[in-house]
């Protein structure tokens, strides 16, 4: 009789026990660190083998590792994606898949707010390859559909964005590429497959930089590229010439920092929401963008395609470049740096981080305000974070 399928497994056990073999080398319980460079075949007929696709073995570092193939599977399995290629870097990642999907006299359509170096990559790199990019604002399907032209390959966005927590509908994004024949990229960084899954709407491609929810502890650089097999194989391809892979010691990190990430993003999401709320009411604040806020202008489509709404908070305060400053400077939990996503929790000003070089003018063109402020929420405790923030805005102000 055949078996009933199986109900899929939750979130948290696919962390702890998807991609891991058993038994493992060793018979260690963790997965082990297999730290070479190359790898030896019995005799000629074993390389033969491997060369025709007869067995299935690793050969060299730049093509895969056993430690990397663990967190791999362990992502896909999250994912729920045929298959995972993880790199070097989340930019490693992006620049990556985009050679491999693009040719010279292509066209790509990418939303506005997004990571800074994916913009400059698309409009400044590939333009250098005759490779052309239209920008349309997050959120306008009418501007994103009538972009797309007969050379256009791919629909890149983030969802959601950096730093202002737009949401996409994945559904109609996904719709558009499919009707257009073009293929869908979403760099899902900020939400984690704890939080939307996009290849369950329809997506194509999903990014993330592993060192951000993924890894988890601010420890490791890793990105991670997923979808169907055909599409990874040709991103693999890719790689084994351009050679951004990632080693083995962080593909180990990762597999260690994955088994607790949905406590963590679970964590994540209602400390958000608890300084989403508490900043939301606050005098000395003029906006607060965070997706769980029901003034959230795509709330609704947040609440029907996410589980929970991520760790970044983004805020502005009344006042201009130097109150943001203080009020910065004023926190003593949060530490002062770029990147998000692990326990520790980061604040930041784009102004003055990762934006500093542009005049206020260039910013306010790519819509970054010099009040506004980032804060990556970690796993501390809600109260102390918040009774901290109130501290800062009171020192701020006073
Ligand atoms: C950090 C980040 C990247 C780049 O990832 P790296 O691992 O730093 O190379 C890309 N997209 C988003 C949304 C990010 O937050």
């Amino acid at each position: 009789m055949a078996q009933p399928p199986k109900k899929p497994l939750g979130p948290s056990t696919t962390a702890v026990h998807g991609g891991e073999t058993r038994p493992k080398l060793g018979n260690s319980l963790v997965t082990p660190i297999v730290q070479t460079a190359t790898y030896t075949f019995t005799n000629t007929q074993e390389l033969r083998d491997h060369f025709d696709g007869k067995i299935e073995r690793v050969e060299y570092g730049r093509y895969g590792n056993p430690t990397q193939r663990v967190a791999e599977e362990k992502l896909a399995a999250l994912e729920g994606a045929e298959d995972c290629l993880l790199f070097a870097s989340g930019m490693a990642a992006m620049t990556t898949t985009l050679f491999a999907m693009l040719s010279r006299g292509t066209h790509v359509v990418v939303t506005d707010d997004s990571y800074r170096r994916t913009r400059q990559f698309l409009n400044q790199t590939l333009h250098k390859y005759g490779i052309e990019v239209s920008t349309v604002p997050c959120g306008d399907y009418e501007a994103l559909e009538d972009a797309i032209k007969p050379t256009t390959r791919a629909l890149v966005s983030e969802s959601p964005t950096n730093p202002y927590n737009r949401v996409l509908d994945l559904e109609r994004f996904g719709e558009i590429g499919r009707r257009n024949r073009v293929k869908t990229i979403i760099d899902a960084t900020f939400a984690t497959p704890y939080n939307v899954r996009p290849l369950d709407y329809g997506i194509d491609v999903v990014m993330h930089s592993a060192t951000k929810y993924l890894g988890g502890h601010n420890d490791l650089l890793a990105g991670a590229v997923l979808g169907s097999r055909v599409i990874i194989d040709a991103v693999r391809g890719m790689q084994g010439i351009t050679g951004a892979v990632v080693d083995p010691f962080a593909a180990f990190l990762l597999v260690r920092g994955l088994k607790t990430f949905a406590l963590r993003v679970q964590r994540q999401n209602t400390n958000a929401q608890a300084i989403a709320e508490f900043l939301a009411s606050h005098p000395r604040i003029s906006a607060v963008h965070y997706p769980g806020l029901a003034t959230h202008r795509e709330h609704a489509v947040a609440k029907r395609q996410m589980r929970g709404f991520g760790g970044v908070v983004s805020f502005e305060v009344t006042g201009d470049i130097d109150t943001a400053a203080r009020v910065v400077d004023a926190c003593e939990i949060p530490y002062l740096a770029v990147s998000l996503g692990g326990v520790e929790s980061l604040i930041e000003q784009p102004a003055i981080m990762s934006f500093y070089e542009l005049t206020t003018e260039e910013r306010m063109q790519v819509g970054i305000k010099d009040n506004l402020i980032r804060y990556s929420v970690g796993i501390e405790d809600p109260e102390d974070l918040i009774a901290d923030l109130a501290q800062a805005l009171d020192r701020a102000f006073g």
